[in-house]
């Protein structure tokens, strides 16, 4: 799977993308990501990007140009090109499998007050948002989305099974996971997890998860089965 940023800052992109699972899959060829200077496409001597909004306000807005010219370049037929904003479809595990099915996807990070409408309606196919908060630019939710794409890649992750565990993957949150000593500071690993019991303790787990999901976003139980977790 292919992944092409666009920024203006891509040494805050390049740091993350290279390191742990990510630099990893890179390194076995799962995943290519490249990461471009948005001021590589500006065409004016100071190499600007950017530019005062009509009609005035607080703020700069990236310019048509650069923006046009760069996407341009780098989106393959099909490509998906994503749009990271917070007024944008919020990025949920539904929207990162679906993503995880494209072959190439460009993000476009905004910066100051954003982009030149013109860029949203020619060449955006989707925006999606992190949150309902705004960050200073969208570099970071463009790792966010990388990152968590990424994960469905298949060979991405070591043990396939680790997503199958992960919150959000089936609805429920996670289930408490605990590693050696057995006992710490008087705390005590809970037995069923010592029993050596299979089913006892994938039980367990379902319990804890559905538990969990219960108190703390019951919200996820309304529109789902959840047959099997009490
Ligand atoms: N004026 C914009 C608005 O009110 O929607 C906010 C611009 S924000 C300060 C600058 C850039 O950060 C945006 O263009 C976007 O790329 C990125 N950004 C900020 N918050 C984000 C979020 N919650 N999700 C995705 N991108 C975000």
């Amino acid at each position: 799977m292919r992944f092409d940023l666009i920024t203006l800052f891509p040494r805050m992109a390049e740091g993350y993308l290279q390191e742990s699972m990510l630099g990893q899959a890179t390194k076995k060829g799962l995943l290519e990501i490249g990461v471009h200077d948005l001021r590589d496409w500006s065409q004016n001597k100071h190499k600007t990007a950017d530019d005062r909004p009509f009609g005035g306000g607080a703020g700069m807005l990236l310019s048509p140009e650069p923006l046009f010219h760069s996407i341009e370049e780098i989106a393959t037929p099909g490509a998906e090109v994503i749009y990271l904003c917070p007024d944008g479809e919020q990025l949920n595990t539904p929207l990162v499998k679906e993503l995880a099915q494209k072959e190439h996807l460009v993000l476009v990070s905004g910066h100051y007050e954003g982009i030149d409408q013109r860029v949203r309606d020619a060449l955006v196919t989707r925006e999606v948002s992190i949150g309902d908060y705004v960050l200073t630019n969208g570099t970071l939710p463009a790792c966010v989305l990388i990152d968590c794409v990424a994960r469905y890649v298949p060979g991405v992750l070591g043990e396939e099974k680790s997503l199958t565990q992960d919150s959000f993957h089936d609805t429920f949150l996670g289930f408490p996971q605990f590693t050696r000593p057995a006992e710490y500071r008087g705390m005590k690993v809970p037995e069923v997890l010592l029993s050596g019991d299979h089913a006892k303790i994938a039980a367990w787990r379902r319990e804890q998860s559905y538990l969990k999901t219960k108190e703390r976003r019951p919200d996820l139980l309304e529109n789902s089965d959840t047959e099997g977790h009490q």
